[in-house]
């Protein structure tokens, strides 16, 4: 049987491109949209393909009621997404989660409504394949480079900074790394431009360009005497995130509680 989906953001940038996938994937079922800027617009149009029948709402619990859908897909913003991500679980809908700048309270009070109310989720601050290796990567080789500085480059309509990846890099390196601290990162110094130096999370610099051209990119320079390791990984088109939100999609349902991040479904295996 399908696996019955309502996109939660239908008419935005990754909204649509989500509305695209599903209705082109032969195991899933596009039974809903929801989104105040887009109403009465039809799901098919969104996707820039035929006319579904199927128009954009307003109210996520009764789309979801009324569709009996399996999972929730969110890009919203971080204003919406926890209210949207509760009103999932409470109707029993596995909510796939790609907005980012949630705090770390509501995350924490997703998890534990999940683990009462029994449900999957996957909340994910990057579905690119290639930047859950990215952040892997950067785990690796987080012991042997006490000094590191993360470049977060996304488009300029992006409303959070520092990204949700950049964030979740830096616990990646922070939980694998034995040394390390402020001190380490320059504070000796002076700031001849406030904020020239970015800001500091738990000891990483990151700093956050916004741009027209850019999509979404991360650089990752490890520092050391005499030498540094860049790892970087770049997303040309909002294509990119769309296997791992199918992936999560499709796996969703098998989850126990809040999964974070991709690297769970990716390297289980
Ligand atoms: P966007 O183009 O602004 O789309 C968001 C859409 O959600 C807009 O149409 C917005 O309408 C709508 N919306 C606002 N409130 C809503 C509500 N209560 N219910 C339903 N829809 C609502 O943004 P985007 O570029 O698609 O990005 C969306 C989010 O995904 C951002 O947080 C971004 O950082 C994140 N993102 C994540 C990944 C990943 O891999 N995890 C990749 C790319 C982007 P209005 O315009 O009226 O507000």
């Amino acid at each position: 049987m399908a696996i019955r989906v309502v996109v939660s953001g239908a008419g935005g940038r990754m909204g649509r491109h989500v509305l695209k996938e599903v209705i082109n994937a032969a195991d899933l079922e596009l039974v809903g949209g929801v989104d105040p800027a887009h109403l009465g617009e039809d799901l098919g149009i969104l996707a820039g393909m035929s006319p579904l029948g199927i128009s954009v709402q307003k109210d996520l619990v009764t789309t979801l009621r009324a569709s009996k859908a399996d999972v929730m897909v969110d890009f919203t913003t971080p204003m919406v997404a926890f209210d949207n991500i509760v009103a999932a679980v409470e109707c029993g809908v596995r909510p796939v989660v790609g907005t980012t700048g949630m705090g770390q309270a509501e995350l924490e009070r997703i998890r534990e409504l999940c683990d009462e109310r029994d449900i999957g989720c996957v909340i994910a601050p990057n579905f690119a394949l290639g930047a859950v290796v990215m952040m892997h990567l950067c785990k690796i080789a987080a012991p042997y480079f006490p000094q590191v500085e993360i470049i977060e480059l996304h488009h300029d309509q992006k409303i959070d900074a520092p990204s949700g990846t950049a964030i979740k890099t830096a616990e990646m390196i922070l939980s694998n790394r034995s040394g390390g601290s402020e001190k380490d990162q320059g504070q000796d110094f002076v700031e001849k431009v406030k904020g020239v130096r970015g800001g500091n999370f738990g000891g990483v610099q990151i700093h956050s360009v916004r741009l027209p051209g850019l999509v979404a990119h991360q650089e990752v320079i490890f520092g050391l005497e005499g030498q540094t390791v860049t790892i970087r990984h770049d997303s040309f088109s909002r294509d990119s995130f769309m296997p791992g939100v199918l992936l999560a999609v499709r796996r969703v349902g098998a989850i126990k509680g809040v999964m974070y991040g991709l690297e769970g479904l990716l390297f289980a295996d």
